[in-house]
């Protein structure tokens, strides 16, 4: 059995040390558990131990794990951090909280679609919270908006009424090269610096960089959000 507990309060201890070696508070680093393929008792164990904040790579699996939460009387936080088909989106925004992947204003128009219909239907009339992905090292196998495009397709998302930035979300380099690690966060965390000079974008802070090999990097670059599967739940079933 997996100390799901234990490895919480070690992933918490690696953030903790990592912020103060950075001159950060404990506290302003989120730790968001990357949930796919963890049966619903693992979640419960995790809640147990006081995370309540999700990421889900896979819509199906955030239905199933929100909806399986809520009934158990369980409340959590449900974030998207997959990539999102088209026809999948409406459940998706039913479902979670922020959709953390958006790397394309074809994209946000979509989301601010589906949110006009949400709200006829009844949901609070406000925009929906988005993090844009960036694909801070340049990677053919990952998702998220080129640096260099970043910043014209944020502003032109942020003249969209039912969509909110909220920050970026990275990836980075997949690498053991420390280096190119620390290079992909640092152009994330100043990309968020200019992102947030555009008109009606001051509020776009979070930054939702580092997994369970670097978040200790990722802390050191400013993230204010990391994404931790492996450490937390050991290594994952597959479907
Ligand atoms: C799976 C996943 C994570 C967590 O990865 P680990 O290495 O298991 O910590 C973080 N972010 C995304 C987008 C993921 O798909």
């Amino acid at each position: 059995m997996t100390d799901i507990a234990g490895n919480i309060e070690k992933v918490r201890d690696q953030i903790a040390e990592a912020a103060s070696q950075a001159g950060r508070p404990a506290d302003s680093v989120k730790l968001m558990l990357a949930a796919k393929y963890q049966p619903l008792e693992n979640l419960e164990a995790a809640v147990a131990a006081g995370v309540t904040l999700f990421g889900h790579n896979i819509v199906q699996q955030l239905v199933t794990a929100s909806t399986g939460l809520a009934a158990a009387g369980i409340a959590t936080t449900n974030t998207v951090i997959g990539p999102v088909q088209s026809n999948k989106m409406r459940a998706a925004m039913d479902h979670a909280s922020r959709i953390d992947t958006v790397d394309s204003v074809k994209a946000a128009t979509r989301i601010a679609r589906r949110q006009a219909a949400r709200i006829a239907d009844g949901a609070p009339a406000e925009p929906f919270p988005i993090l844009l992905q960036v694909n801070s090292a340049d990677a053919s196998t990952q998702s998220g908006c080129a640096p260099a495009a970043l910043l014209e397709i944020a502003s032109e998302i942020s003249e969209l009424e039912l969509v909110r930035i909220d920050g970026l979300m990275t990836i980075g380099a997949n690498t053991d090269d420390l280096a190119a690690i620390h290079q992909s966060f640092q152009l994330t965390r100043e990309l968020g610096e200019q992102l947030r000079k555009l008109p009606g974008l001051a509020g776009a802070t979070e930054l939702s960089m580092g997994m369970t090999h670097d978040l200790a990097i990722a802390v050191a670059e400013g993230s204010t959000v990391v994404r931790v599967g492996t450490a937390v739940f050991g290594p994952r079933p597959r479907p």
